[in-house]
């Protein structure tokens, strides 16, 4: 009989093949007498806002680890259309007044915080406090000081902390990171991502204020192109430049429109990215020494789509990126695996936004980071 691996007997256990049975994250040779936990996680959603609505509470009817069980609102007149739309208990409905009382609350296991940018750092922090794990949608928060505030209430409650980087769920995210690590198509030496989109709304939206927002394009999709630009070369950055266009001062007044950056990494590859408020971007391109591969669109909710050099395409079966995400995040409280998205990812990439931030205030001077893995997870 072929001998199992941890590694092999956790990805069996996480695929069901155990049934839907999950095992607590202990030594291997006593998983098999492990009680196990028939369990799906309850989490409750802060913030019913489009995301929620649109896709997380409907990816929630997907997931085979976790459910919807509670939400939180400012808005009373949503309590009575959730409750009755996705079957929810009464005593699981709160407003962000009584929020903290949560913690007496056994049904619900994960906090999910979908609010402004600004407001992440203050429900994630009363979530841990609360006794709950946290998924923090992204930005994770508008500063790399809220990042750490998050980060230790996590560890100091005892409680998971997952960014809501739906991508790093997606195969197609996967996939790239394999070529890059295989060196499929050589070494990558250049990579192009953009991530944008033309708006045009209501010039009040909370995304066009910095004090709820933190910043335009570069905090909403920016952290995108950050990301294909880490994963397309599978390493940290060393160093970023950037530039800020504006053309549209008069609808984008306080926050950004339009940032080009350009890095630099260890080993000699370099990366440019783009990210706008009034252009669309949607796309990811490695360039090898052996050849290409890209995706476009890259980083939409699906699906996406890929080629290669060598004249084939990247297609994988669409499923839901949120619940992909969610059941990935279900799985690492409940088995101990892999956390995909963990807040050290979330705050690598406020600590780039600060330097690029801080390259366009000084004209475009190159900016040093020192990151080493923070956030890499392989
Ligand atoms: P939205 O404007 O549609 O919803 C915001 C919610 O916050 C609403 O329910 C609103 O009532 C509530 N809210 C509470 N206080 C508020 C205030 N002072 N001002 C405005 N709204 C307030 O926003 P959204 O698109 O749902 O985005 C919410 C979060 O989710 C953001 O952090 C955003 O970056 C993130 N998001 C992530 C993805 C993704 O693909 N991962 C996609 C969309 C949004």
């Amino acid at each position: 009989m072929k001998k199992l691996s941890r590694r092999s007997f956790s990805g069996i256990a996480a695929k069901g093949i155990l049934g839907t049975t999950l095992l607590t994250n202990m030594p291997l040779a006593k998983a098999f007498t492990a009680k196990p936990i028939n369990k799906k996680l309850g989490i409750a959603l802060v913030g019913l806002g489009s995301y929620s609505e649109h896709q997380l509470a409907p990816s929630l009817l997907e997931t085979e680890h976790c459910y919807l069980a509670g939400i939180v609102t400012g808005t009373k007149e949503k309590e009575g259309i959730w409750k009755e739309k996705y079957n929810l208990s009464k005593k699981n409905i709160y407003n962000y007044d009584n929020f903290d009382t949560i913690a007496k609350n056994d049904a619900i296991d994960v906090v999910y915080v979908v609010l402004p940018n600004s407001m992440h750092a203050e429900f994630c922090i009363r979530a841990a406090k609360a006794g709950k794990h946290v998924i923090c949608e992204k930005p994770m928060a508008v500063s790399v000081k809220e990042c750490d505030a998050i980060i230790n209430a996590c560890k100091e409650n005892n409680v998971k902390l997952g960014v809501g980087y739906r991508m790093q769920s997606d195969p197609y995210t996967n996939e790239v990171k394999k070529y890059v690590k295989e060196k499929t198509f050589g070494d990558v030496l250049f990579v192009s991502s953009d991530a944008g989109y033309i708006s045009n709304g209501n010039p009040d939206q909370w995304r066009l204020n910095k004090a709820l927002s933190g910043g335009g394009a570069l905090m909403n999709m920016g952290v995108y192109a950050i990301q294909t630009s880490i994963y397309g070369t599978g390493q940290n950055p060393i160093s970023v430049s950037a530039q800020e266009f504006s053309t549209r001062p008069d609808y984008f007044k306080d926050t950004d429109e339009t940032i080009t950056a350009q890095f630099k990494f260890a080993n000699g590859a370099v990366a440019h990215m783009m990210t706008s408020h009034n252009a669309n971007g949607n796309r990811l391109k490695c360039h090898c020494s052996k050849g290409w591969f890209e995706l476009d669109p890259a980083h939409s909710y699906g699906p996406i789509s890929g080629r290669t050099s060598n004249g084939n395409t990247i297609e994988f079966p669409f499923k839901k990126q949120q619940a992909l995400q969610m059941d990935d995040f279900a799985k690492h409280v409940l088995l101990g695996s892999k956390n995909i998205a963990p807040g050290e990812m979330g705050k690598r990439d406020m600590i780039i936004v600060e330097a690029i931030y801080k390259s366009i205030a000084e004209g475009g001077k190159e900016q040093t980071l020192s990151l080493g893995d923070l956030g890499i997870v392989s």
